[in-house]
């Protein structure tokens, strides 16, 4: 994501203003590397400001999407889509136990980027989430063992 400042002067250019609400939504996704839910989004935003709704927390993740500030990480969560905070290029770790999803960052010398049989393709993005245990849930099972 970018700066606060940067995302108010690009609303700007939408002809949309930093409201307090949007400004306290920024901010808790800035800090946020978790991948949040919209609904884990919305119980911090309600924490701090109860009079905000959800369609204006729903319809600002939209926003921030549709302006590349975010990502939508689908597929990863039973509650829904997870929000991606982080603008550089990278990978995802996902632990199929406790749902935590890390980021990982993508060196341009990993394997991930294969370029073989590709002759024709353009490639706008690659997205590669591996599948497994995180450190924590590893060694609980290997505890339990
Ligand atoms: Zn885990
Ligand atoms: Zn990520």
């Amino acid at each position: 994501m970018h700066s606060l400042e940067h995302i108010a002067g690009e609303l700007r250019k939408r002809k949309q203003k930093l409201t307090p609400q949007r400004r306290l939504i920024i901010e808790i996704l800035s800090s946020d590397r978790s991948h949040p839910t919209a609904d884990d989004v919305y119980s911090r935003v309600v924490a701090v400001m109860p009079e905000v709704s959800r369609t204006t927390v729903y319809n600002t993740l939209r926003e921030l999407v549709a302006m590349g500030e975010i990502r939508e990480v689908q597929g990863l969560s039973e509650s829904g889509v997870r929000y991606d905070t982080y603008g550089a290029e990278h990978q995802h770790f996902f632990c199929v136990q406790c749902g935590v999803l890390e980021d990982i960052p993508c060196s341009s010398s990993s394997a991930c980027c294969g370029q073989e049989g590709m002759e024709g393709f353009t490639v706008l993005r690659t997205e590669t989430t591996m599948y497994g245990y995180c450190p924590q849930c590893g060694e609980a099972n290997a505890r339990e063992r």
